[in-house]
């Protein structure tokens, strides 16, 4: 790995240092106004979509360019670049990689500038793990497809605009990942019935999605018909490089260790006792030692090779920390551990109360650990299939 900076490359590392003393306030100074106004200046810069090709309106940038605007943007805990969390995540690359060119020219620029949000609608009730049996059905008519079926665990559906949906097309193919087809649906199609699920952290970000005789046009389709899986594999990836950021587990560490100064064990700040002390310390060894995975991602995409399932080794590390993470928190503050938002005397508002019972969306949203473990054993350790 070699990632001394071109004299290009260092230009813009500054470029962007400057624009961050510029433009990025301390964190306790940021106002609703300023999220506005930053996610229009940063949408100006071309740094939402930053990767994307100028053609669609997107940065065009260089695989370092992009490192180098992530580490400069995670240094000064800059707020998200763009506001469409899942089509600046995998719908607009696959609309990138297997849309029409009238597709492109209807989506991606709302993408980019957030106009709406995009959900995902993948898992059923009887299919998460094993997505490729999924059932919900479109039965071609005219030039509609005609949905019927359910999808469950459905995130931001209740406020989407749009849902990125896999359906099945053909009942009868030689095998489940044939026959599968990608479209692009409306959340206000007639026939489309959401409805909330509470989860143990007490909001409803996800919900059951019903689909009754829901038509869609042909033109809607996203790649061929019968080659969904394809274009879900490549936005999955996308999900798990996604998920696999660095960046977050670093802040909460950060919180972790304000939070063990301010907690106490026996009279004294819990950060003097020698066991949180060394918990606090391998839990950065392994955040580094993920941070230097994704260097390793990094380095294979400037040599030019593809990135395929690498990404779900930091997917599992990932999900592991965030676990732990939220449990020492929780420990940390003893009685106060599980009180919530308004309750005294939880700390940080009940916040880390909030990170403990949060995790299920980065452990099992995208794959559960076990699915993880068997991407790694069969598609990079040639391990037989289970
Ligand atoms: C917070 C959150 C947000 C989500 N958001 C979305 C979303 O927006 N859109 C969407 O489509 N889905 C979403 N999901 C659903 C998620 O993708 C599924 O929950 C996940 O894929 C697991 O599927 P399942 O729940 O059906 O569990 P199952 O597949 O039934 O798995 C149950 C258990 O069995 C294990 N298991 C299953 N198969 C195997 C195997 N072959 N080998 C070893 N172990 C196995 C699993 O690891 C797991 O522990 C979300 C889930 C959560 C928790």
């Amino acid at each position: 790995m070699d990632f001394t900076l071109t004299p290009e490359e260092q230009a813009f590392r500054d470029e962007v240092r400057a624009f961050l003393d510029e433009n990025l306030p301390p964190e306790a100074e940021r106002t609703p106004e300023f999220y506005g106004t930053w996610q229009k200046r940063v949408r100006e810069k071309r740094w939402v979509g930053f990767s994307w090709p100028r053609d669609v309106g997107g940065g065009g940038a260089s695989i370092m360019q992009q490192a180098i605007l992530k580490e400069e943007m995670a240094k000064r805990k800059a707020p998200p670049l763009g506001t469409c969390f899942m089509g600046l995540a995998w719908v607009g690359p696959a609309i990138i990689e297997y849309g029409t060119e009238e597709q492109k020219r209807r989506f991606i620029p709302d993408i980019l500038d957030g106009a709406y949000h995009w959900c995902t609608g993948y898992s059923e009730p009887d299919y998460g793990s094993d997505l490729a049996s999924l059932q919900c059905k479109a039965v071609r008519e005219g030039d509609a497809y005609v949905v019927n079926g359910q999808k469950i665990w459905t995130s931001i559906a209740v406020w989407s605009k749009w849902i990125i949906l896999l359906v099945r097309t053909s009942t009868n193919p030689r095998d489940k990942h044939d026959g599968i087809t990608c479209l692009l649906v409306p959340m206000d199609s007639e026939g489309i019935t959401v409805r909330p699920i509470k989860n143990m952290s007490g909001g409803a970000l996800f919900a059951e999605v019903f689909f009754d005789d829901v038509r869609v046009p042909v033109e809607n389709r996203l790649g061929a018909e019968g080659q969904g899986w394809k274009v879900t594999i490549s936005a999955l990836a996308h999900e798990r490089s996604s998920i696999a950021e660095v960046a977050s587990l670093m802040r909460h560490l950060e919180g972790l260790v304000a939070l063990a100064r301010e907690c106490t064990r026996n009279g004294r700040p819990a950060l003097h006792d020698p066991s949180v002390r060394r918990r606090l310390a391998r839990l950065e060894t392994r955040i580094e030692a993920m941070r230097t995975n994704g260097l390793r991602y990094l380095t294979k995409q400037l040599k030019g090779e593809p990135l395929s399932s690498e990404t779900s080794v930091n997917k599992l590390q990932r999900a592991a920390l965030e676990i732990e993470i939220g449990d020492m928190a929780v420990e940390l503050q003893g009685h106060a551990g599980p009180l919530t938002r308004g309750a005294s005397p939880a700390k940080a508002d009940g916040h880390w109360q909030h990170v403990a019972l949060a995790w299920p969306e980065v452990v099992i949203g995208g794959g559960t650990p076990n699915i993880q473990r068997n991407i790694i054993a069969e598609r990079i350790l040639g391990l037989p299939k289970d």
